[in-house]
């Protein structure tokens, strides 16, 4: 028995558990793991409690008796829930979460055991930085980093499965010299620039607004594979996605697998993971079947974007940890299985007001529909003018594998409106120069008097648009399942800050020559529909039609991560980036090499495991099977049954022909891998990856393919698509 035919016996013979439902409301229930606003009331003073909330609200420092009061009763509470230790719980640039354990129990010098956690461990630790990526901002000599408290996103406590719980505390993560080393950092700086744009432009519009908050909610899809299964395929294993694999007879062609019924299995599973979510604070809502077989998706509702990033960072972790109890491996990589879509992680993101406005949501009074196209015509000018940084963003070496692919957005940054909005925006602009007689309705004049039926593009939305109005938001669909969301989102929140403010600067200059408000910002939106207008578009954008339309109007089409990654050192995104304060040029270009070695390490990966297994695996058993082949040819000659030899023998012939190719593509990729290697100059070498070594992925997977057809179903040694896929 192969080891693969055991794992699909295992995996087979698995029901889903019986789960013992929680006897609490979900209301009751909800965030209960978490140090909460309504905890600190109960065990902060008032005064504390004011402190904190107004450092939560406006990001005013905290000082030390404050600290000292709230880990004092932090430390009570996790206690009583029973944690035993406490970490900082951080987002470094590999792109996983990182976490370092300390024990609250502490002795005296008197050798008394003591439960202790000072203000100062709360705000600030030093966990050893030498092993997080850094792209050179830390000379080996200064592995000092630090990690610093944000007391925006509520402390968690995470259930280590074996009894023992610890206490989370969401923090950033930071060089000596205070450059950021991770993704939060240079996040909550990207928030409070946009909130300082935005409310500055909305200041236009309504006095009464003093803060701006950008909200997030993050679709996640993900696959799911039995782990008997999972730990029968060591290219899973080691790059997350499988290098090789015959489709099976039936894929999606079916489409039955959307919204379709949920598996008991799965649904167990699912069950699982969302109650424990749900009383770490995280709002999941939706869950469903995706496209694929196999896959699923899960939503949150919206919030604030620091808060959906911490939660969907982890729920990832949860959803992992979760599926080990399940059985089930949970696949994040944005194209695990050839042939079969892959996944993403669909950011909606608007911008909401203190006073309860969604400004990206067009009503029917005239005049809010002009703060409505204001807010929405500047997201459009900072896309269509830092496109390509918003593409490197969602470059990794995953997402390469699905972006382009036929059901994912193109490698075409695009704007979606909907026809109806499309054509408003157009007549807006026609209208020509706007001149104001007394008494003259202006709205009217401008054809803004009612914002045309949005709900109509809501349902009919454009699945193929990388960057989609949906309504009330805009849809970034283009991320990759695998990745953490704050790297699209620095980027969107600081390029719209930073149009927000040139809007600002230009408004101020008109009125300040002048000019009505009204008027100004009519003429301020036409040019800036003018200028954007070429990355607004409707149609099919997995059509070659679009890729030629795109070149025609000079969009880019950036299909090599590599070459996409650059935009992130370009003159306009330092200049761009700096202004905001959100990253430096130092701190930018470490992040572009911290990328270029991601990519270069995926696919080193990827390279060795497709070594290994198309030699150690299916040409060692391709041998052997021909062996049995040749015997049996030989049995029937000796019988004199040449007739019958014959087609044994071109089998033979066949599979040696594969055999050959891959034992020469394989040996060629290594030389490539070898040659890249001793490349210095990193972008180089990534190139080289990218281009040469990945050159053979393909090729060799082709021949592997075809032996897979070739050989007894009974010898090949890896479970096969149809068998992880198909699983109930
Ligand atoms: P659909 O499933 O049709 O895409 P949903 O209404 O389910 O639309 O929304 C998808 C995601 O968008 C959910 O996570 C939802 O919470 C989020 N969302 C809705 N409104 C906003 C908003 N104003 N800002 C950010 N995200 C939003
Ligand atoms: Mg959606």
């Amino acid at each position: 028995m192969t080891f693969r035919s055991k794992a699909f016996e295992i995996a087979q013979g698995r029901v889903a558990p019986v789960l013992t439902p929680p006897t609490e409301k979900v209301a009751d229930l909800y965030a209960s793991n978490t140090f909460s606003d309504d905890v600190m009331r109960t065990l902060l003073s008032p005064e504390a409690y004011t402190k904190i909330s107004n450092a939560i609200r406006s990001g005013s420092t905290i000082d030390r008796e404050v600290a000292d009061e709230v880990s004092a009763a932090m430390k009570s509470w996790a206690i009583s829930k029973g944690a035993t230790h406490y970490t900082h719980w951080f987002q470094p640039l590999t792109g996983t979460t990182a976490e370092k354990h300390d024990s609250f129990f502490d002795l005296t010098l008197d050798g008394k055991a003591v439960e202790k956690f000072k203000g100062s461990a709360l705000v600030q630790q030093e966990p050893d930085a030498s092993s997080f990526p850094s792209g050179g901002l830390r000379a080996t000599f200064e592995a000092r980093g630090y990690t610093g408290w944000d007391p925006s996103s509520p402390a968690f406590l995470m259930d280590n499965g074996a009894g023992g719980k610890t206490l989370c505390i969401p923090s950033v993560f930071i060089s000596y010299t205070g450059e950021a080393l991770d993704y939060k950092a240079p996040l909550l700086r990207s928030l409070v620039m946009l909130d300082k744009a935005a409310t500055s432009v909305c200041q236009f519009f309504n006095r009464d607004v003093d803060k701006v908050t950008p909200t997030l909610g993050i679709e996640q899809e993900y696959f799911l594979v039995d782990k008997a299964l999972y730990y029968a395929r060591p290219d899973l294993l080691m790059a997350g996605r499988t290098v090789f694999g015959h489709s099976p007879a039936r894929g999606q062609q079916l489409d039955d697998h959307y919204f379709g019924s949920i598996s008991p299995r799965v649904n167990a599973f699912m069950v699982d993971f969302e109650f424990e979510a749900l009383k770490l604070g995280i709002p999941v809502r939706t869950r469903h079947n995706e496209v694929a077989p196999g896959q699923f998706e899960c939503a949150p509702t919206f919030e604030e974007v620091n808060l959906a990033i911490d939660h969907n960072a982890l729920l990832m972790d949860l959803m992992q940890k979760i599926g080990d109890k399940h059985n089930f491996q949970v696949l994040f990589h944005e194209k695990p299985f050839a042939g079969i879509n892959g996944s993403g992680k669909h950011n909606n993101w608007s911008l909401s007001t203190d006073t309860g406005i969604n400004l990206l949501a067009p009503t029917t009074k005239p005049k809010e529909n002009l703060r409505f196209l204001t807010f929405l015509l500047n997201v459009v000018k900072a896309v269509h003018d830092h496109a390509d940084l918003l593409r490197a963003s969602i470059s990794s070496a995953g997402n390469e594998h699905r972006l382009g692919a036929n059901e994912a957005p193109p490698s075409i940054v695009s704007v979606f409106l909907g026809g109806e909005l499309t054509s408003m925006l157009e007549e807006l602009v026609n209208k020509g120069e706007i001149t104001l007689e007394k008494g003259e309705n202006f709205y009217y004049k401008l054809g803004i008097t009612r914002i045309p039926n949005l709900q109509r593009d809501n349902t009919d939305r454009n699945r193929t648009s990388p960057f989609c109005f949906t309504g009330n938001k805009f849809e970034y669909r283009a991320v990759g399942s695998a990745q953490n969301s704050a790297s699209p989102m620095i980027v969107l929140n600081t390029i719209v800050a930073n149009q927000l403010m040139e809007f600002k600067r230009e408004m101020d200059e008109r009125l300040s020559a002048g000019e009505e408000k009204k008027v100004a910002t009519v003429e301020i939106l036409k040019r800036y529909f003018k200028e954007s207008k070429r990355i607004l578009f409707e149609g099919n954008g997995y059509s070659e039609e679009w890729i030629a339309t795109a070149k025609e109007r000079g969009l880019s089409n950036i299909s090599a991560t590599y070459d996409a990654l650059y935009a992130y050192v370009t003159e306009s995104t330092i200049q761009a980036f700096e202004k905001m304060g959100v990253l430096s040029s130092r701190e930018l270009h470490a992040r572009y090499e911290i990328e270029l070695e991601n990519y270069v390490k995926k696919l080193q990966i990827e390279s060795r495991v497709i070594g290994d297994l198309a030699l150690n695996h299916i040409v060692s058993t391709v041998i052997k099977y021909q062996f049995k082949l040749a015997q049996t040819a030989r049995a029937l000659t000796d019988l004199e049954m040449l007739e019958e030899a014959e087609p044994i023998k071109e089998i033979i012939k066949d599979i040696s022909s594969h055999v050959v190719v891959i034992k020469r593509l394989v040996h060629e990729m290594t030389e490539a891998r070898k040659t890249a290697n001793n490349v210095d100059v990193l972008f180089e070498r990534a190139k080289l990856y990218g281009s040469e070594v990945k050159g053979y992925f393909e090729e060799i997977r082709y021949h592997v393919d075809k032996l897979e057809l070739l050989i007894d179903d009974e010898d090949w040694p890896l479970a096969k698509y149809r068998e992880m896929l198909f699983l109930e």
